[in-house]
């Protein structure tokens, strides 16, 4: 079946003549749905909309809000099946894993209508006297939320639903390659009570409705997560127009294994961090840096592990690694195994494999014997590519994991508690990971980079209203 879908301005559901196909990376034939082609008229639409609809909103009670966002949620945890098939169909993430992103989608905003009820500020007795002074948060006003496919329904969620718990309306822009988790996501808040204009959904190409909301001075803040090339230039723009901004970007993770790791499991954690959802993560383990002792036993037992994943259709329940996401990101996958070779890599794996659909499937690949500074190392991937990086010892691997211009996510396989917290402490990371796969978070804590990775205020948890709300500080005298 194929979905028309449509743009929300001020409660309107509106189209334009020409669209966009979605289609399913794991069968090209189906055609998931129609997207509209939004001009910067229909975006301007929408931050006025936006813009009428703030004051409302901004005066809203808890209560509202809570509702609203309790409400979506109750409906995207009921229809999480639906939802999860829809994603792996439009997406390519294998359908035990779409659907579980559904499932955080539902945890996101249950936790984020939470939030609408402890909304408390700060009093504070003057250093003059009887004076009070009052510490306490607004609304930013109206927010750009510009997404990623990777994550389609997490990510939107993560940013609309603590922008509407804290008071602010939102002009949305999802991704090109997933519109349809959009579209639903749009649908089941409007339905959950929002008023008009306090949620519009553009679609469109990033070169028209991003500027678009760039350059508008009545959109106050810029919510970005995508590549690092588009977001630097999000964050030079809205700077420019003095706009608040946050952007999330590439990720270049290194994964630490020493000498002392439990073997078994340090495998087990780099397969999950560098090959599932097909290595398409911002956090994915992209540079599995191993001593020298366990070496050798490590590649022969990832290199088993990672041929034993079956590669297929997104929809098969046996298919540990989907698709990649499309044409474009498929041949950029190639051609960075092609530059790991000519540069010394021996690359194992990574072919293109044909199922009974016509889709883009790529088998994983271990790159062995890499050096720090090739461009496999250096440059973010984004697909089912995992380089290995021979080192001494515990001191060279923690130089090495440092020694990139990202610093989303960090991890370490080890046994000993003291190698554990010095690389806690001295990982240039935003999170770091210990025995864990660098992929993978919580939901109620913050999220986010450090270095070229990331720019402006974490995401999720509590910490969230850093990005999403102004501090006002007000004084009484007697
Ligand atoms: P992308 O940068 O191509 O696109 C991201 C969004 O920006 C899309 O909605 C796109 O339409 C829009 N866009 C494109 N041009 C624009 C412009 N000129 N102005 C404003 N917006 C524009 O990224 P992608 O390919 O969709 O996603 C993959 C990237 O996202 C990877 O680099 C990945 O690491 C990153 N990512 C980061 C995180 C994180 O939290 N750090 C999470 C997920 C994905």
């Amino acid at each position: 079946m194929t979905t028309e879908y449509r743009n929300l301005i001020d409660g309107e559901w509106t189209t334009t003549e020409e669209g966009a196909d979605n289609r399913n990376p794991s069968d090209v034939s189906d055609v998931v749905g129609i997207a509209p082609r939004s001009d910067v008229a229909a975006v301007r639409a929408a931050i006025a909309a936006a813009r009428s609809a703030a004051r409302g909103w901004a005066a809203s009670t808890p209560q509202q809000r809570f509702e609203v966002l309790d409400a979506a949620g109750s409906e995207v945890k009921a229809r999480q099946a639906e939802l999860g098939t829809l994603l792996a169909r439009e997406e390519g993430k294998p359908i035990a894993e779409a659907t579980a992103e559904v499932g955080r989608a539902a945890q996101l905003l249950k936790f984020f209508s939470g939030e609408t009820l402890r909304q408390g500020g700060e009093l504070h007795p003057s250093v003059r006297p009887g004076m009070e002074v009052e510490v306490t948060r607004e609304p930013v006003g109206v927010v750009g939320v510009i997404t990623p496919w990777n994550f389609p329904i997490a990510i939107p969620t993560w940013k609309i639903a603590p922008a509407l718990a804290w008071g602010n309306a939102v002009v949305f822009k999802p991704a090109e390659n997933t519109p349809g988790t959009a579209y639903e996501l749009v649908q089941i808040l409007q339905r959950a009570g929002l008023p008009d204009g306090v949620l519009n959904l553009v679609y469109g190409a990033g070169s028209v409705v991003g500027p678009a909301l760039l350059d508008s001075p009545d959109v106050d803040a810029i919510t970005f997560t995508g590549s690092t090339g588009v977001g630097r230039s999000v964050v030079a723009e809205a700077a420019a127009k003095g706009k608040r901004v946050q952007a999330e970007m590439g990720g270049k993770n290194p994964l630490v294994v020493v000498d002392d790791a439990d073997l078994d499991r340090a495998v087990e954690i780099a397969a999950n961090g560098a090959y599932f959802s097909t290595g398409q993560r911002c956090t994915a383990s992209s540079r599995l840096i191993v001593t020298a002792g366990i070496h050798d036993r490590f590649v022969d037992a990832l290199e088993q592990r990672m041929r034993g994943m079956r590669v297929g259709h997104a929809l098969d329940e046996a298919t540990v690694v989907g698709p990649v996401v499309d044409e474009r990101q498929l041949e950029q996958d190639e051609r960075y195994l092609r530059i790991a070779a000519e540069e010394g890599g021996d690359v194992r794996g990574g072919e293109r494999v044909e199922r009974d659909t016509e889709g883009y499937f790529l088998s994983p690949a271990l790159v062995v014997g890499t050096d720090p500074g090739m461009t496999v190392n250096r440059e973010e991937v984004f697909g089912p590519v995992a380089s290995m990086i021979r080192v001494a010892d515990y001191d060279e691997a923690l130089a090495v994991a440092n020694d990139t211009p990202f610093g989303l996510s960090s991890g370490i396989c080890t046994t000993s508690l003291a190698t554990a917290a010095h690389f806690k402490r001295h990982a240039e990371a935003g999170m770091v990971m210990v025995n864990a796969p660098t992929a993978g978070v919580d939901y109620h804590v913050p999220f986010g980079g450090r270095k070229g990775s990331s720019y402006g205020p974490k995401e999720q948890g509590a910490h969230a209203r850093e990005f999403f709300t102004e501090l006002k500080i007000a004084y009484t005298a007697p």
